[in-house]
């Protein structure tokens, strides 16, 4: 039976095999930002390769885009980020700690709505219901930009990426021969001066997103809305998450943003936190807010220059009255009309969805007398496809086998092994996630076979060697998650 996994396992996991670090551990660490090793840099790049394979390259009505971290101040004024991107804290006033609101837990025995405080424990000290007033905290984290005093400007690191989107949505139209309705997909990372971070890499201040914006004629945004949010919970399930542990939740109406039309979170029960549950992804359908908003933005860039470009000074314009025929409406050539698009959003985390797939992945089990750690990584998702070995170092074997690695190497990431016992080299393949140990032996010599060793089953099986290849490219290509 598979092992419930506990964060600790997974964290020391991380360490150990070098998937994940504390960022800057050799000064002490540096708090909420994490790098990934040799494995987890492979895993991730994989998650965010199968996001970009599914969204873009499988699809003829997505296109890419890579727009920049640091974009015009008034961007963020027209999003709304600049005025209102802030979470409610309250400082604990016995230990001073700040708590997000929302993230505060009652204390044992005790309930209350989430608005009266008078139950709730400060994750610091423990105290109940000490705080101060509740009080809103910017999350954007600024910088400065440009060399001369006259010239520099503060900036906004981007908290999302949707919107160097809906700043290119007319770019992308003028230079594609796209049409209503397609999406911009893009991957990239974002700042968020989180106020509380906890549990590894699930809530940091430095992260990466995968953002869809998918534009179609209002009317449709219904059945758009249906459609990606069954995407998107199906994309986890055929990368291995099992169903058990994903589920999706819609939002309530007072948890709705004022312009979103509908919300629905896709979760994963995740071994910390008081619920278990916890978001991966959001689809919401954002109606054609974004796009009127930097219509509004656009608008009033006379205002950013008579202001002297201070960005608290500029109060957006209102609507023209033809909005739906401004600069970011597009026109439909069949019905001959002109309008604003709907846009329904699937906003992924790329460290969030690798922590998901590292915790559903991960499981021990008892094989003679041992326990044996292995991560069930989805071939797609795992850091090394196949690591191939000698079985001893002497006869020609290293050679043979170093040989058949560097064929692989061509089609998929391979690792070849001399080092110690075969046993210990098959387990630390089973904790790297590796789907397939390959083994030249004397058989090689005689026959021309190798040894397949399947890391779930540890069943092995002969095969030819001209014919690995296309052995494991079709055991890859036929996974099958159950
Ligand atoms: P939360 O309520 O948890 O702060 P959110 O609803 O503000 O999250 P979104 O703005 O919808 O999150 O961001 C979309 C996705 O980006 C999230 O589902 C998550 O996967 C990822 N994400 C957001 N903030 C962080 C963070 N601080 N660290 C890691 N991933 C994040």
């Amino acid at each position: 039976m598979a092992k419930i996994t506990k964060l600790d396992d997974i964290v020391s996991l991380c360490k150990r095999r070098g998937f994940i670090f504390q960022s800057s551990e050799i000064y002490g660490g540096l708090a909420s930002c994490y790098d990934y090793g040799p494995l987890g840099s492979e895993l991730k790049r994989n998650v965010r390769e199968a996001w970009w394979k599914s969204m873009v390259q499988m699809r003829d009505d997505i296109v890419g885009l890579d727009s920049s971290i640091l974009m015009h101040p008034m961007v963020w004024k027209s999003s709304g980020h600049a005025d209102k991107f802030a979470d409610y804290i309250v400082e604990c006033k016995k230990c001073n700690a700040r708590s997000r609101v929302d993230h505060l837990e009652d204390a044992p025995g005790k309930s209350s709505s989430a608005d009266d405080l008078t139950t709730k424990v400060c994750p610091g000290c423990s105290e109940v219901g000490n705080f101060t007033e509740p009080m809103p905290f910017r999350l954007m984290f600024e910088t400065k930009m440009g060399a001369n005093a006259d010239d520099t400007m503060t900036l906004f690191m981007r908290p999302e990426t949707a919107q160097g989107i809906f700043a290119n949505f007319k770019n992308v139209l003028d230079s594609t021969r796209v049409k209503i309705p397609f999406g911009i997909a893009q991957i990239g990372k974002s700042f968020r001066n989180e106020v509380t971070t906890k549990a590894f890499t699930f809530r940091t201040r430095e992260f990466e997103q995968a953002e869809l914006e998918f534009f179609c004629e209002p009317g449709t945004d219904e059945f758009w809305y249906k459609s990606w949010k069954e995407a998107r919970f199906n994309w986890y399930i055929n990368l291995g998450i099992k169903k058990e542990n994903l589920r999706l939740r819609d939002h309530d109406e007072d948890e709705l943003a004022h312009y979103a039309k509908g919300c629905v979170d896709v979760e994963y029960k995740f071994p910390f936190g008081s619920g278990d549950w916890q978001e991966l992804e959001g689809v919401a359908n954002r109606t054609d807010y974004d796009l009127r908003q930097h219509q509004r933005g656009m608008r009033s860039m006379s205002q950013w220059y008579e202001k002297g470009r201070d960005l608290t000074k500029v109060e957006l314009v209102d609507e023209a009255p033809d909005y739906h025929k401004g600069p970011l409406s597009y026109f439909d050539e069949q019905q001959k009309k002109r309008y604003i698009p709907y846009v329904i959003e699937p906003s992924a985390g790329i460290d969030r969805s690798t922590l998901a797939f590292l915790v559903d992945a991960y499981d021990e089990e008892e094989v003679n007398g041992k326990t044996r750690n292995l991560l069930r990584f989805h071939p797609d998702l795992a850091p090394i496809k196949a690591a191939v070995f000698p079985l001893v170092k002497k006869d020609g074997m290293p050679e043979i086998a170093q040989n058949i690695a560097g064929s692989l190497k061509k089609h998929f990431a391979c690792f070849y092994d001399e080092k110690g016992a075969v046993g210990r080299r098959y387990r630390r393949q089973d904790e790297a996630g590796t789907p397939f140990c390959i083994t030249v032996d004397g058989d090689y010599k005689e026959n021309g076979t190798v040894t397949v060793r399947h890391r779930d089953t540890m069943e092995q099986e002969s095969v030819s060697g001209d014919q690995l290849l296309n052995y494991l490219r079709d055991k890859m290509e036929s996974w099958n998650c159950k």
